[in-house]
């Protein structure tokens, strides 16, 4: 056992009051970490509460333990200095990425555990691991050290996260750790085939066409190693879909033949964007998203903009992108 997971383990088991908290945006890996530590503590028979200060996007809440599992910032900021010991974060690589949890950041000892590269260590106490491929994988090691009893809904729970980030078992970081971890979670009865069926064959109608107009904003540079497009909030109105629930159709984007990034520029309120940024070999796009106030990972990362004028940002990013690939050694794409 790792040092740092050692020390987290002693102060997990010495503290019953435990707040778990998770990332804006959340995605799969956040909400599988969250309701995975928040069952197997409370197994323990600790008072848990998980919190993001976001709104989780429809396909998560399609298991119902995310629904009742994570609670709203506000309905833990009235409690949350008289209740709790210690705050967990997990899947967090800077404190922006906790919302306005933020400002309690100094009023509990802290512990952070994460697999970004970027990760700016920000707890008290950080197990951060870049060659975990998934947060919940870390969650699954805390877990089994501190002998939880993992069932099937724990498991399948905790199966999630390890899915939606290594993209079903396919990207590059499904190494032969992820494929242990999923055996022995199938061993103790996750189903991969509930996710599956839960997550990728569950595409509301709306969604479908969106991605059709996605794809008409589709423009390629670089001959055609960088995809790029833009998802407005006009474009969400015409199919009633909120920010929130639509896909970034980023992953749709660097499946393209030759494509190596792949960037979707997603407006979530009037004017502000996230980028979305995805790699296919060799280009590391957590570096990019780093040069522009973000982070992430080397083949899946994120940032934000401000702009009155975004098409014209576009082409800025999108150039500026383009020069620093272009200094890229061409024959490290056969690595
Ligand atoms: P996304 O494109 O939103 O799916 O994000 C891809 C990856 O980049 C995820 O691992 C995120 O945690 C990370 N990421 C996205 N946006 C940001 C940001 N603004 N700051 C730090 N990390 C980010
Ligand atoms: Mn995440
Ligand atoms: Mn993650």
């Amino acid at each position: 056992m790792s040092e740092n997971l050692k020390e987290i383990v002693e102060e997990i088991s010495k503290n019953d009051n435990i707040l778990i908290v998770g990332h804006i945006l959340p995605d799969g890996d956040d909400v599988s970490s969250l309701v995975s530590m928040t069952l197997g503590l409370e197994k323990l028979g600790k008072k848990v509460t998980a919190a993001i200060d976001d709104e989780i996007p429809e396909y998560l809440l399609q298991f119902p333990l995310v629904k009742s599992k994570i609670k709203k910032f506000e309905d833990v900021e009235k409690i949350i200095y008289k209740n709790y010991d210690i705050m967990v974060i997990l899947d967090c690589s800077s404190p922006d990425r906790i919302g306005r949890l933020e400002k309690y950041l100094n009023a509990f000892h802290v512990l952070l555990i994460d697999h970004h590269v970027t990760n700016t260590y920000f707890g008290n106490l950080n197990w951060v691991d870049p060659s975990m491929a998934s947060t919940a994988q870390m969650v699954y090691r805390i877990l089994t050290s501190l002998n939880v009893e993992y069932d099937k809904e724990l498991a399948t729970m905790n199966l999630l996260g390890i899915a939606t980030d290594t993209g079903f078992f396919k990207y590059q970081n499904a190494d032969v750790l992820v494929f242990k971890d999923v055996t022995e979670l199938i061993e103790k009865g996750a189903n991969i085939s509930d996710i599956s069926n839960t997550i990728l064959d569950n595409i509301p109608l709306e969604q479908i066409y969106l991605y059709k107009d996605v794809i008409s904003n589709l423009k390629l540079a670089l001959n055609g190693q960088i995809a790029y497009s833009l998802l407005t909030l006009n474009m969400l109105s015409k199919y009633n879909v909120l920010p929130k629930d639509s896909p970034s159709f980023v992953e749709n984007l660097r499946s393209i033949r030759g494509v190596e990034i792949a960037i979707v520029f997603q407006e979530y309120a009037k004017g502000s964007y996230h980028v979305s940024l995805r790699s296919k070999k060799w280009a590391d796009v957590s570096k990019i998203a780093l040069n522009f106030g973000g982070g992430g990972h080397p083949r899946a990362a994120g940032f934000s903009v401000e702009t009155n004028d975004i098409r014209q940002t576009m082409e800025e990013i999108v150039d500026t992108i383009s020069k620093t690939i272009a200094n890229h050694n061409p024959n490290l794409a056969f690595q």
